[in-house]
């Protein structure tokens, strides 16, 4: 079972266009990609031209990537073929890197046992211990928890090269803010309830920046009564029980903030937090199981009672 992502994004659209040149244009296109809906919004000269570059990018990666296509690259690399492109060579390299750097809490090679859970059908069962072991050791690519914060990162190249003023993308819950807003006043992107309907609060950004939720309320599915969720503990395939109900990353690049948000939330606070306070490039916003909100010291979060996590412990 898949709830909706819900996130309220400050939409520049809501202003006549009268503000704009006679050159300039402000468009938006509602795209279905990598198993979720996406929104576009692109204001500038060639917006029109550069949405459309932004939509088949999105396609164009949901073909390179989906584990559901047998035919992607990604299905036939697990089949053992070598298919990719060096820039792909290179982008499964940097996702390795990552997966390192939070000691194996993302793993990009846990496919097996994502497809024995069923997270990728709509045939869901909690599978058998020996299975899962199997599932554990064969390691095959999946880049669900990667893939849509990649989107961003390349959509933002897309849009720079096209001189484009500013834009608003939200890529399945990943949002990806482009420039500043005509107003000069910040972003707002709204945080889902992961308890039940509406949001939390608000994180406000400056310019090109990415905001990225994982959260066990996005996929789950219920048997005999326990609640099942997508974002696994690659030590034991389960989902995590790391205590965290949702995590949200603020950060410059999209692939990092994938990657990250998918990681701390299997690390759970404490350690989440520990990760944290030795980076710098990123912030992080989370909700326990209880609905207790935490945010770090530079996550410009408004719109409900936190508690701040600071950089001495
Ligand atoms: P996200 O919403 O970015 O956290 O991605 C969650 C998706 O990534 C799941 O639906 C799985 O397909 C996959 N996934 C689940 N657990 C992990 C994990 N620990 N590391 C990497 N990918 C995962
Ligand atoms: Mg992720």
């Amino acid at each position: 079972m898949k709830r909706g992502i819900c996130l309220l994004l400050a939409c520049f659209f809501a202003c006549a266009c009268a503000g704009c040149s006679s050159k300039t244009s402000r468009v938006e296109e509602t795209v279905f990609a990598m198993d979720t809906v996406m929104q576009l919004q692109v204001e500038g000269e060639n917006a029109q031209q550069a949405l459309q570059e932004v939509k088949q990018l999105l396609l164009d990666l949901d073909q390179r990537w989906s584990n559901v296509r047998t035919d992607s690259a990604i299905s036939r690399l697990n089949a053992g073929e070598d298919v990719l492109t060096d820039t792909e060579k290179a982008f499964l390299d940097e996702v390795q890197t990552l997966s390192n750097r939070t000691d194996g809490a993302f793993d990009p090679m846990l496919h097996s046992c994502i497809a024995l859970w069923g997270f990728q059908s709509d045939e869901q069962c909690v599978p058998v211990q020996e299975e899962l072991e199997l599932a554990l050791n064969d390691k095959q690519w999946n880049l669900g928890a990667a893939i849509k914060g990649y989107a961003g990162r390349l959509a933002v190249e897309k849009l720079k090269k096209a001189n484009i003023d500013r834009a608003i993308l939200n890529l399945g819950g990943n949002v990806q803010t482009y420039g500043k807003k005509e107003n000069g006043e910040p972003w707002t992107v709204a945080i889902q309830n992961p308890a039940g309907e509406g949001t939390i609060g608000v994180v406000s950004v400056v310019g090109t920046t990415a905001v990225v939720t994982s959260g066990d309320y996005q996929r789950y599915f219920e048997e005999g009564g326990v609640r099942y969720h997508h974002i696994l503990d690659p030590k034991t395939g389960m989902p995590a029980r790391s205590g965290l109900s949702s995590v949200t990353v603020i950060c410059k690049d999209g692939l990092t903030a994938d990657v990250l948000s998918t990681a701390l939330f299997v690390m759970g606070l404490e350690q989440a937090a520990d990760f944290w306070r030795q980076r710098d490039d990123f912030e992080a916003v989370f909700i326990t199981a209880e609905g207790q909100v935490y945010a770090t010291e530079g996550a410009a979060l408004s719109g409900c009672e936190f508690e701040v996590i600071s950089r001495e412990n």
